[in-house]
């Protein structure tokens, strides 16, 4: 049953079971209207009070200016890679990457394939300075493109399989043009998106389910995008209609028909954030989470190894590796045992991930630790 597991895996990850108890009655019969929220048209006014709704807790929570449009995207963090550079790439000229994980490396070779090694560039990559991707270089060493106004910085706020996380924002890039995936830590923590021009996330972590993207933009990029005919003459391609951020804002994110029911879960989660007291709550949850767990992990140092090196450890994705490895498998099946699911690493680097959530309690945290203490206790 439901309350004898906790799931801590990395995405999709679990949500508040009040919020699928109600999604389970929405989707049969949404409000009374004898209709479920599926069924629904994206035009009614019920969907545009959801989409007004969901956007207000957002801008809410992360106190998002005015002068910032947000916008709802299918497609997940994937297809955002591709948008962001189709945007973006017209009015900036150069593409600078920091690449500290997994997910910024995909983001960087999407960039590439589109528009071709000289137009990309490389600002720190971590595995060539540490070997692996376990850490992020020191400011002062990175490569940033010199000599060229119109450059945008890119960066993964939060590297979910190698649990590489920037304990803020990076000092150089103040005052430049900015966008991050933060798809593995949105709303755990207050940023300042004033420090931004975008920030995008898929839903299925930290915000709702799968299937919805959602993104925070500089209302500006909207203005300077430039038109088909001038992209065609700079030899640049013109952006698939779906990934044109001024098309979807123009039709206030209902170009074509977006899943209202994912918005709507994504506003149900956002309201119980705010009702908890919004980010600054989350955040110190989320850090007092995270502590526990690697200091349980601490106290064992001759079985568990934290991967990354400390000052860049995630909060939200701890992972580790166990020694002898073997010792791995038994973790996990152990785990099981107990309920504690979802603790596997990413198939691409192995080892065991805690993924540390907004919907994963203390509580559930407080048994994690509890087994780690006592499979040390066994194995050492
Ligand atoms: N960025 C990050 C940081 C991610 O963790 C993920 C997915 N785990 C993605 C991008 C890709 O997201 P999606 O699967 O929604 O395309």
């Amino acid at each position: 049953a439901r309350d004898e597991i906790t799931y801590f895996g990395a995405g999709p990850a679990s949500l508040p079971t009040t919020v699928l108890q109600n999604a389970s009655s929405a989707i049969l019969n949404f409000q009374n209207t004898g209709l479920g929220l599926a069924e629904h048209s994206h035009r009614s006014a019920l969907s545009h009070g959801i989409l007004a709704s969901t956007e207000s807790s957002l801008r809410t929570l992360l106190s998002i200016p005015e002068d910032y449009t947000v916008l709802f995207m299918q497609g997940g963090g994937t297809t955002q890679f591709s948008a962001v550079v189709y945007n973006l790439l017209g009015y900036w000229a150069r593409m600078d990457y920091v690449v500290t994980g997994g997910w910024s490396q995909k983001g960087s070779e999407e960039a590439r394939r589109l528009f071709g090694e000289e137009k990309v560039n490389v600002v720190t990559d971590s595995r060539k300075v540490f070997g692996r991707y376990c850490g992020i270089e020191e400011e002062k060493g990175w490569k940033r493109t010199e000599g060229e106004e119109r450059v945008f910085t890119y960066y993964c706020d939060n590297e979910t399989v190698d649990g590489v996380e920037f304990p803020g924002f990076p000092r150089s890039l103040e005052g430049g043009v900015v966008v991050a995936d933060m798809s593995s830590n949105i709303l755990s923590r207050r940023v300042d998106v004033s420090k931004f021009h975008v920030i995008f996330a898929g839903a299925q972590k930290n915000i709702g389910i799968t299937g919805l993207t959602i993104v925070v933009l500089k209302s500006s990029i909207l203005q300077i995008q430039p038109t088909p005919g001038t992209l065609r003459a700079l030899g640049l391609p013109v952006p698939p209609v779906m990934m044109s951020y001024p098309s979807l804002a123009k039709h206030n994110s209902l170009y074509n028909t977006l899943p209202i029911f994912d918005v709507w879960i994504a506003g149900e989660v956002m309201k119980e954030l705010v009702a908890a007291g919004g980010l600054a709550k989350q955040e110190e949850v989320a850090n007092r989470k995270a502590e526990r767990l690697y200091a349980a992990l601490g106290r064992a140092p001759g079985i568990f190894k934290v991967v990354p090196l400390e000052g860049a450890r995630s909060r939200m994705n701890i992972c580790v590796r166990a020694h002898p490895a073997e010792l791995e498998g038994v973790f996990l099946r152990g785990a099981e045992e107990r309920g504690l699911l979802g603790l596997k690493g990413h198939r691409s680097v192995g080892g065991i991930r805690i993924s540390n959530y907004n919907s994963i309690t203390e509580a559930s945290v407080d048994k994690l630790v509890q087994y780690i203490d006592e499979f040390v206790q066994k194995n050492a």
